[in-house]
């Protein structure tokens, strides 16, 4: 950006703002151009990015310093910092004609539970005001402008009940994550960037149980060196001081592409080359500088590494050298480095499951990734909406994996942790706490309701539910269990 402004700015003499905004729009237009829904997305990051620098040059206010009272925000696009410009109170939410589901300002009002609609269309501007009253409802995707008098009167009272059981939360967030037989279960957050981290503190996380690195590597068109990912690193471990973070090493490939090291043409990508497959056999490229980084970040911080998308013990073996190679380099280099790093593995591919006993060997700790185990066990595309119905993770099929996980791992005196999806849905906690699992990482926003039902089971309790889920005919009979679980608790 900055080379494509200077370069402006000689040629034609325009302002610097002018010259900033010009070059993130060709390259936000680039983006938008490639045709995939999560590049397109990043050019509401570049187009920030610009409209950050404008408000530096020329004393514009940020959106935070406009709204001097609690709104709604409606704007075609928001970029991540008109959100965290806003103190959080004063944002009660916003809609926009453009975004989409995985722009980074819904990743944010996820994390951090801001009511949010997206998508709705240029229509949207138009009709929308200052001072305007707008219903906003982010659980049904909907806005409604100058609402009718009783819609209004039934949000304002859904929002007056959500907010009371989030107060209530929010004053447990210290509390620790026990069961109330008093096992620990470590209660830690998925997060992608700092400021989620953020979140994560502030809703009692003990740390961060998965780092997705995707997002770092999939904004940009050169790969990230080894000091601006240490840099990532470093600010997510400084918003959890001492607290451990464990840190995924880059999962590309399936549906996930770089621009920067544009992957071949698959028959089957989602059993192709990806995760940790790409990282063993572009070690040079993507695996080494992450790995170095790691180690360096480990020196400050309670650093673990985790590798995606494991099949065999071999894997692991190889990663394993090329994290002695890592080390070794840094050594010659007389870089500080962390002279042992925990190196785990996530079980997202059934054989890796079935062959947890062997890997339990070696991996200093399993974190199960639920969304591809599922796929994979299920034989079953997670994005695709025709066969969507076998896609449940409560199978017993699934869930007698996640068992196996838990057993090979304990039997190796290693921790097991949910690191899917199905680690934040509280319905299951006591499920996957009576199937043996030691760690749940999960949403920001879903901590607290992950850690009430921590706190609401009983081990015995559950590990009868365990038995009766394995046992059960299918997803639809343990969905029962459940149900009768959360009845019988009141919860
Ligand atoms: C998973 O597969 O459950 C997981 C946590 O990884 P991702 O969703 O990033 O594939
Ligand atoms: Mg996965």
């Amino acid at each position: 950006l900055i080379e494509q402004a200077q370069a402006q700015i000689e040629a034609e003499r325009v302002s610097a703002e002018a010259a900033i905004e010009a070059a993130a729009e060709a390259q936000a237009l680039e983006l938008e151009a490639l045709g995939d829904e999560y590049l397109s997305a990043r050019a509401a990051d570049l187009r920030d990015v610009a409209a950050q620098v404008r408000r530096a040059l020329t004393g514009e206010q940020s959106l935070g310093e406009r709204l001097a009272a609690p709104a709604v925000v409606v704007a075609r696009d928001l970029g991540p910092s008109d959100l965290m410009s806003v103190p959080r109170e004063r944002l009660l939410g916003f809609a926009l004609a453009a975004g989409g589901l995985t722009a980074h300002s819904s990743i944010l009002a996820r994390g951090l539970g801001i009511p949010a609609v997206v998508g709705l269309g240029e229509g949207l501007l138009a009709a929308a005001s200052d001072g305007v009253t707008m219903a906003l409802d982010g659980a049904a995707g909907t806005l409604t402008i100058d609402p009718p008098a009783d819609e209004l009167a039934r949000l304002r009272e859904a929002a007056r009940g959500q907010a009371e059981r989030e107060a209530a939360l929010r004053a447990e967030a210290a509390l620790p994550a026990v069961t109330r037989d008093g096992r620990a279960i470590a209660l830690v957050a998925n997060a992608s960037t700092p400021e989620e981290a953020r979140a994560a503190r502030e809703w009692g996380a003990a740390g961060v149980g998965l780092l997705r690195t995707e997002l770092l590597f999939l904004e940009r068109p050169t790969l990230p060196d080894e000091e601006e990912q240490l840099a990532l690193y470093r600010a997510v471990a400084a918003e959890l001081p001492g607290a451990p973070i464990t840190v995924r090493t880059l999962d590309v490939g399936g549906d996930k592409h770089l621009p920067a090291f544009p992957l071949p043409k698959e028959e089957n990508p989602f059993l192709g080359w990806r995760g940790i497959r790409i990282g063993l056999s572009e070690p040079e490229r993507i695996l080494l500088p992450q790995l170095r980084a790691l180690l360096r970040a480990g020196a400050e911080a309670p650093i673990r590494i985790m590798l995606p998308m494991i099949s065999t013990p071999a894997e692991l073996e190889r990663a394993r050298a090329l994290l002695a190679r890592a080390a070794a380099e840094l050594e010659a280099a007389g870089t500080p480095h962390a002279e042992r790093v925990e190196l785990g593995v996530m079980i997202e591919v059934p054989a890796a499951a079935l062959n947890a006993q062997a890997l339990a060997r070696s991996a200093d700790f399993f974190s199960i990734g639920t969304n591809d185990l599922t796929q994979y066990t299920m034989a079953c595309d997670r994005g695709n909406s025709r066969v969507a119905e076998l896609y449940q993770p409560l199978d017993p099929a699934v869930l007698r994996l996640i068992r196996m996980a838990c057993e090979a791992a304990h039997a190796h005196g290693r921790h097991a942790a949910v690191c899917g999806e199905l680690g934040g849905d509280p319905r299951a906690t006591p499920l996957l706490i009576g199937l043996g699992v030691d760690e749940l990482s999960c949403a920001p926003a879903s901590l607290p309701h992950v850690r009430a039902a921590i706190r609401a089971t009983d081990s015995a309790a559950a590990a009868a539910l365990a038995e009766a889920a394995l046992a059960a005919s299918g997803p639809d009979e343990v969905q029962k269990l459940l149900a009768q679980w959360h009845a019988a608790q009141g919860s």
